[in-house]
């Protein structure tokens, strides 16, 4: 019986392993930082600390781009930072501080927002294939859910949604690329707490998404300190851990696991 169990206990252990996906250059996990809205604090401060440290991140902008940001982003998108969709005016369910409702918005609207974005992205960056993050975490818009209207549409790749500190991704066959959850930070954030997430991604040998708003200014703010610390940390452990964009991240985990299937 437990020449059985053991038995068992290790087939389910291969089972697993061959679930698990290999990240290329023997490294152990993957860790993408993702950043939303445009705002000025990522241009003015998370950019050029990811520039200094040689890392890539993915930014989800909105329309809220002028003639100053526009060659800015420009020039971010030349340094290989991933420049993505957010939809145009930030469409979510009202509250004081939103100035868009999503209530009065169909799944065409927002669908045809989300396209209209996709070509002022063309225009700004002459990139196509664009990836996705949902204004506010919300896949629905005037009640109704759009993940499936945006899935039959095909104008984006892979869309991330929100979650928490757990949102580590390992199971990437049941994995939706359409609602990819990712570690949405509160603000205030210590550089010790982002570095727990990273390391909890590297034991499980998984993918780990960061959602940032302001660094170092603007809202929902992680300090400047803590971002620091946090590329600090990934930089030292480059060996172990793939930092790439999210598009990047993502056509190689479907790739691989299209592979397997
Ligand atoms: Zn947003």
């Amino acid at each position: 019986m437990k020449k059985l169990t053991l038995f068992l206990l290790l087939l389910n252990f291969a089972a697993q392993a061959q679930d698990k996906i290999t990240w290329p250059d023997h490294k152990k996990a993957v860790i993408v930082l993702t950043y939303d809205d445009a705002l000025h604090s990522q241009l003015n401060v998370a950019i050029p600390q990811l520039d200094s440290a040689h890392l890539k991140g993915t930014f989800f902008l909105t329309g809220e781009l002028n003639s100053q940001t526009i060659p800015q982003w420009q020039k971010a998108s030349k340094n290989g930072h991933e420049l993505a969709n957010h939809t145009v005016f930030h469409p979510c369910l009202s509250t004081d501080d939103n100035p868009m409702a999503s209530e009065h918005y169909t799944a065409y609207r927002i669908l045809h927002e989300i396209e209209v974005m996709n070509n002022f992205l063309f225009a700004v960056d002459g990139k196509k294939g664009r990836t996705y993050a949902y204004p506010c975490t919300e896949t629905h818009v005037g009640g109704k859910d759009y993940v499936d209207s945006l899935r039959k549409y095909g104008i984006i790749k892979y869309a991330r949604i929100g979650g928490d500190a757990n949102a580590v991704i390992t199971d990437f066959k049941k994995l939706d690329p359409l609602l990819v959850p990712s570690y949405g930070l509160e603000g205030k954030n210590s550089g010790t707490q982002l570095i727990d997430f990273v390391k909890k991604v590297e034991a499980s040998g998984g993918m780990g998404i960061f959602m940032f708003h302001g660094v170092g200014g603007d809202y929902i703010t992680v300090s400047a300190q803590a971002h620091r610390e946090l590329l600090a940390y990934l930089k030292e452990n480059k060996k172990d851990i793939w930092i790439t964009t999210f598009q990047q991240a993502m056509d190689y985990a479907m790739k691989a696991n299209n592979e397997k299937k």
